[in-house]
């Protein structure tokens, strides 16, 4: 069977693996320069190698890792110690070492039962993030039952708030305190007050790196090397990647994918056709108008900022504490912050409570920063898509910059003194530049409206025609969980039709 494949994010580039294990032949077509989509590295300053868009690793299964011999091809993870810094209004900070032990924290009056609630919060988080784990890879799997196998854990808080509450509902089920509950805030995709937000923390809960559970992670030379890994993995299969090869269309005969149309107008007939991109450019850019999935457009994103430093910048809190700069260092807003902006994001206005995830990768991994500078990565956690209705451009994205550097300022005063040149990726860049449309982080919302049955299905209603990308199940982030499930889904459909890898021998 002939495959074509649309994009060679890393969810394409896996479900090329398994179709060309199953003997397929197959091709992969992408519109930028090197593959990798959103998981990609670049030298955005010289010397410097810097994860653009994703930056943590530990969602990537590692049934996926091991079956494409990732390490074998230069895959190179690495844990750090700490694993993890929240600071938080009021010079309040929760520190959690990875050496055994109670995180340290400065978070105002907390009393015995409140300290042993937010362990407890913790520790049933942990457990229902096992029992989701393997459901990654049973894509009938819905929110009702979900529900059942928590229950039946006698985790019923979860199973109460998973769906139907926020995560400060089920927070308030454990603990009161505001500065653990904002720490707490940063651990989640959606905002911490919305309805999916305790999914969303369990979702990042099912991390593992080096075999630790619940575990997040880097990667040596950044998170382009994960797709770079992917790419000599399925080249190894017979896989053929073609980059700066734009889709411009699928071919339809009828109802059923037939080919691809390419942006100079060539086309290429194929058996089957599979899609890496988001659900609007597919159904809205590559296929003509008729009825299509209903799916909202998100108006909330996200974005990055990244520095090139001529050496470490002094941050006040963490000097205090003894940190050395390590691990995944956050700056969280207010509650109250949380929720204003959740409001006001979604009507395109920038956060008033700036929430930041960081990281110094050039601390622990020589190859990010030439010898004696130093890289800081910057995520900013909610972005509204558009920005006052307006599209995002390079005017108008300065107002990141300047958001990002007054925060900076405030945990590090002389931090710009140190800044030799910074580089920002807004969501009009996360559209325009890796034609994700409308700027959708996890090519669609992690919200209870679009998780486990509400998630799209691989198979379209065209036939031939399927989807392998984050907006399928079980959602976003680098899992390869999708372009797995994905290939397994057309070799079932499409059986008895298909030659079998013996059979091509
Ligand atoms: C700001 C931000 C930070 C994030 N941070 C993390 C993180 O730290 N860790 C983590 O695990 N996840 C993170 N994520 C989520 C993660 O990056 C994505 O969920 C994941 O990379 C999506 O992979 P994918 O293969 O499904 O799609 P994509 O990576 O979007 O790949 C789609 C591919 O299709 C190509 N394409 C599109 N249109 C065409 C066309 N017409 N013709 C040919 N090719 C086309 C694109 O160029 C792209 O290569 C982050 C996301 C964002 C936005």
């Amino acid at each position: 069977m002939k495959v074509g494949i649309i994009g060679a994010g890393h969810n394409g580039l896996v479900c090329a693996f398994y179709l060309a294990k199953q003997g397929h032949k197959v091709s992969i077509f992408e519109k930028r320069s090197e593959v990798g989509g959103l998981c990609l590295s670049e030298e955005l300053f010289p010397g410097f190698k810097v994860s653009t868009v994703a930056s943590y690793f530990g969602m990537l299964r590692s049934e996926v890792s091991n079956d494409m011999e990732l390490e074998k091809f230069g895959l190179e993870t690495y844990l750090t110690d700490p694993i993890e810094v929240v600071m938080l209004p009021n010079n309040h900070f929760v520190f959690t070492p990875r050496e055994e032990g109670s995180p340290a924290m400065a978070v105002g009056t907390l009393s015995e039962s409140e300290l042993a609630g937010w362990k407890a919060f913790w520790s049933d988080l942990g457990k229902a993030a096992t029992l989701i784990y393997p459901l990654y890879f049973q894509p009938q799997t819905t929110q009702n039952q979900v529900v059942e196998i928590l229950n039946t854990a006698g985790l019923d808080k979860v199973a109460k708030n998973i769906f139907s509450g926020s995560l400060f509902d089920l927070l308030h089920e454990y603990v009161q305190n505001p500065s653990l509950l904002a720490a707490a805030a940063t651990c989640t995709p959606g905002f911490a007050n919305k309805k999916g937000s305790v999914f969303g923390c369990i979702h990042h809960g099912t991390a593992k790196t080096k075999d630790e559970f619940g575990a997040w992670g880097f990667v040596k030379g950044g998170m382009g090397e994960i797709t770079q890994a992917m790419k000599r993995s399925c080249q190894a299969q017979g896989v053929q990647i073609f980059t700066e090869k734009s889709i411009n269309k699928v071919l339809l005969n009828d109802n059923k994918a037939s080919g691809l149309q390419f942006a100079d107008g060539q086309e290429e007939s194929f058996d089957l056709v599979v899609s890496n991109t988001d659900p609007f450019t597919l159904f809205q850019k590559l296929l003509p108008e008729k009825e299509q999935p209903t799916i909202e457009q998100p108006t909330v994103s996200a974005g990055k900022v990244h520095f090139a430093l001529s050496a470490l910048p002094p941050f006040t809190l963490l000097d205090q504490i003894k940190h050395n700069y390590k691990g995944v260092i956050v700056s969280a807003p207010s509650i109250d912050h949380v929720i204003a902006d959740s409001e006001l994001v979604p009507q395109g206005k920038m956060p008033q409570g700036i929430m930041l995830t960081m990281c110094f990768p050039s601390t622990a991994d020589e190859t990010a920063a030439p010898a004696g500078k130093q890289l800081l990565t910057v995520d900013i956690h909610y972005l509204p898509a558009t920005l006052e209705g307006q599209p995002w451009n390079e005017k108008n994205k300065q107002v990141i910059l300047d958001a990002v550097l007054t925060r900076l300022k405030e945990l590090s005063p002389d931090f710009e003194s140190y800044v030799l040149a910074s580089h920002v990726v807004s969501p009009g860049d996360i559209e325009n530049m890796f034609s994700v449309r409308h700027a959708a982080c996890w090519h669609l919302p992690m919200t209870a409206d679009y998780t486990f049955e509400k998630r799209l299905a691989y198979a379209t209603s065209y036939e031939n025609l399927y989807l392998c990308g984050a907006s399928t199940y079980p959602g976003g982030n680098v899992t390869g969980a999708n372009g797995f499930n994905c290939a397994q889904t057309i070799v079932k459909q499409t059986s008895g039709k298909l030659p079998t890898a013996g059979a091509r021998q």
